[in-house]
């Protein structure tokens, strides 16, 4: 590409960023958690066919994907689960095709009085847009638009296919990026503007996501010695999935060396008894784990059952009523980019010019939905995206000056990878 044109981009993306941040704003303020996205996507599939995109919008169907590679099980319903994709198809395919995905799900706020200002309401404060799913990610996912923009703004269109992903079901299954691949979505790279710090994900972890269910022997309070209390049973089952979590983090994957503490055990709901004065007869608590490129999801399960089975072992009433373990949510395998020099290497020089400084690869101690268009399909996938904070926390943030040099690295992108024709008039 040449200088002029760079510069064009670069200058075509900093003209529009205001309206950018306004419409990243009127995305953030529709809360799409779980079951609740659909309204959000009529957004995007909007936005997408007012810039003459063609829209696909089709409700995901668990029997569709369930046979797949990287499928995971999933304990609700669908009935309300919308995909939409905004193809751009060019007058005269001369350069690569390219896959902008993002995900339209956002985690739950917790508490409202946690946050400082209502997560649905966003608001830009010193330089940052604050919202539930500012960061993680649509700030991202507005990037990938605003960039098709900015070319758009300068009387070109990619001259290959385009296909701008709005995605659901990231932050529990990914099965929303696997019903893209299973509707037939295919392309030379896809790159996904995921909160990555303005720099590209190297290597991701696997996670799994599991439930314990314990019983118990429901006796009065008053005589509790004759009881089995199955939420105080739970407390030993944690300590041995820790002492798992130690050894994994002991014995560490070279790719992760550097990092102080890779591997996450977290007990992160917990659900049990029926009444204060009855010793508490059922209690079942979820757990999110990671794991490391070379463990597979079957060795995963067995260390995890092996550790719960130990534990019940020690417990007279435990050992004869062994704990349940059941998977449903991530069941993600780990993935390390593989397959992607001429993608990185085009990926690094847009950086450069946007940033005027070098690209920068870490690997992450989470998942994200690169792993399906790397390893299911092979297509070398990027995570690449904006410095944000306390995402999944409170007042969740997206840096704005990151977010307006993430957007130029993604215009500067799509015009080298797919090349430009002129816009019909
Ligand atoms: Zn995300």
């Amino acid at each position: 590409m040449n200088e002029t044109l760079s510069r064009d981009i670069i200058a075509a993306v900093d003209a529009g960023f205001d309206e950018q941040v306004k419409l990243t704003a009127d995305v953030t303020a529709l809360p799409s958690t779980r079951g609740q996205e659909a309204t959000a996507q009529d957004f995007m599939a909007e936005q997408y066919h007012r810039r003459g995109l063609a829209v696909d919008r089709w409700k995901i169907k668990v029997e569709d994907i369930q046979g797949l590679p990287g499928f995971s099980p999933v304990a609700v319903s669908y009935e309300n689960a919308f995909n939409v994709v905004g193809v751009h198809r060019p007058t005269e395919k001369k350069g690569r095709s390219l896959i902008l995905n993002g995900h339209i799900d956002v985690v739950p706020t917790g508490p409202l009085d946690l946050w400082t200002k209502p997560p649905f309401v966003p608001h830009v404060e010193n330089g940052w847009l604050y919202g539930r799913g500012s960061g993680d990610m649509k700030g991202g996912l507005v990037a990938a638009l605003a960039a098709f923009d900015a070319v758009d703004r300068l009387g070109y269109r990619p001259a290959a296919e385009v296909y701008l992903q709005s995605v659901i079901e990231e932050e529990c299954t990914g099965n929303g990026a696997l019903a893209c691949l299973q509707r037939g979505y295919r392309a030379d790279a896809a790159i996904i503007p995921e909160p990555a710090q303005d720099g590209y994900d190297m290597a991701q972890l696997g996670v799994m996501w599991f439930q314990v269910k314990v019983r118990g022997r429901p006796t009065h309070v008053g005589h509790a010695g004759r009881g089995v209390n199955a939420i105080e049973s739970c407390f030993p089952i944690v300590a041995a999935l820790h002492k798992l979590e130690d050894k994994w983090n002991a014995d560490r994957h070279e790719m992760w060396k550097d990092h102080p503490h890779p591997i996450n055990f977290v007990v992160s709901r917990i659900e049990g008894g029926d009444w204060t004065s009855s010793v508490p007869a059922w209690c079942t608590f979820d757990m999110r784990i990671s794991f490391y490129p070379g463990q597979s999801l079957e060795s995963v399960r067995k260390a995890v059952e092996g550790a719960v089975r130990e534990a019940a072992r020690n417990d007279a009433f435990l050992a004869n009523n062994p704990p349940e373990v059941v998977y449903h949510g991530f069941q993600a395998e780990p993935y390390i980019v593989q397959n992607a020099d001429e993608v990185h290497a085009v990926l690094a020089k847009s950086h450069q010019a946007s940033f005027g400084a070098p690209l920068i690869g870490r690997p992450i101690t989470a998942t994200t939905d690169a792993r399906f268009f790397g390893l299911y399909a092979g297509i070398p996938a990027l995570v690449y995206g904006p410095v944000a904070e306390d995402y999944h926390g409170f007042d969740e943030r997206v840096n704005l000056e990151s977010l307006r040099k993430v957007t130029r690295t993604i215009a500067l992108f799509i015009a080298d990878w797919c090349g430009l024709e002129r816009r019909a008039a």
